[in-house]
């Protein structure tokens, strides 16, 4: 395995005192749920996301004289990487694909970090951060497809389950799996019975089309909720397809309806604001795609939304998502 619990422990103390002990709260939404479910508020962390976590261990082991960094982001990584490289006084270019919310691009230039935006899709984004680590010696930290990264991430199981050691369900939103793939590592060295399920939207899911292909494939990337959730895997993934293949239980997809209807619950029930990626565990919960067990835990991953879409979604109008339109409602408890 390319990383382990002990690399993940190791990440814990690089991070420790900037990006850890976020709250776990339980949810109000359990008994509707059937069963207790808690909540990891990494909407709590500097810079809204858990993302912090991963880039802070990487950014510790770059060499000595790197001359700056890059990656590609859809926002909550750039953001970390920003607020890191600025804590440690380097240059930071931050390369994104037009679908990423105007918020996020706004909150990684405030913090004097260099954006490009290229393209449609994280790997048109990631051309433009492989072309600055050849033209201009940056080093890349990938958002999720790196060891470090990865540990870095994976902290947040240790934690829960230090909380919580009769957890016996995690739900773990789902995208290029560096969470999913770090959490997993950590659950299962410290509870090999524990399930662990990730949930992705059902539209552009390229890590559950992958697991199904046995090998990395490409995923049309489309507007969601769950902006936070789109983006590719990487054909050329090394470390968390195969970490996510072996070690999740099972990958559940939601549309973009039971997203929706899972925010307002958030927003409703727990008064807390999150963005669409927070809600899918919630959202498969919802909608009966998951069976219920007494100690559920899911991650609520960044707060980082585009707050007119989200008072679009609490007030119960329409969303429009490039080529779709997601039906509003309000909310029924
Ligand atoms: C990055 C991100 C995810 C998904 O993480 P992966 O490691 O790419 O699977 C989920 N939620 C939020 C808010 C994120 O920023």
């Amino acid at each position: 395995m390319m990383v382990v619990l002990a690399d993940v422990e190791a990440a814990a103390q690089v991070i420790a005192g900037q990006a850890d002990a976020t709250p776990l709260v339980p949810s109000m939404l359990g008994p509707r749920l059937g069963g207790d479910l808690w909540l990891k508020l990494e909407i709590c962390q500097p810079m809204g996301a858990f993302k912090l976590r991963g880039a802070l261990n990487a950014l510790a082991h770059l060499p000595e004289a790197a001359a700056g960094v890059t990656c590609c982001s859809t926002g909550n990584h750039g953001r970390a990487v920003a607020y890191g490289a600025k804590l440690r006084q380097i240059r930071a270019v931050i390369c994104m694909s037009e679908l990423v919310p105007q918020a996020k691009v706004d909150g990684i230039r405030a913090l004097g970090a260099e954006v490009r935006i290229k393209g449609r899709s994280q790997d048109e984004a990631q051309l433009e951060a492989t072309r600055l680590v050849q033209d201009e010696g940056l080093i890349d930290i990938p958002p999720f497809d790196d060891p470090h990264v990865i540990a870095g991430q994976g902290t947040i199981a240790c934690e829960m389950l230090r909380a919580r050691p009769d957890l016996d369900t995690l739900l773990i939103p789902l995208s290029g799996g560096g969470l999913a793939a770090g959490m997993a590592v950590a659950a299962r060295a410290l509870n090999p019975d524990i399930r662990l399920i990730g949930i992705s939207m059902d539209r552009g899911a390229a890590m559950a089309a992958s697991i199904k292909a046995g090998h990395p494939v490409a995923a049309r990337e489309v507007a969601s909720l769950a902006d936070s959730l789109g983006g590719g895997i990487g054909l050329e993934n090394k470390h968390s397809f195969a970490l996510c293949r072996d070690l999740l239980d099972t990958v559940v997809l939601v549309s973009e309806n039971e997203i929706y209807a899972a925010m307002q619950a958030l927003y409703y029930e727990d008064r807390l604001i999150a963005e669409g990626a927070c809600a899918v565990g919630i959202a498969a919960l919802m909608a009966g795609k998951i069976a219920p067990s007494a100690q559920m835990g899911t991650v609520l991953t960044g707060r980082n939304l585009d707050m007119e879409q989200f008072t679009r979604v609490i007030t119960g109008q329409d969303v429009r998502l490039d080529e779709i339109t997601v039906k509003g409602a309000p909310y029924a408890p």
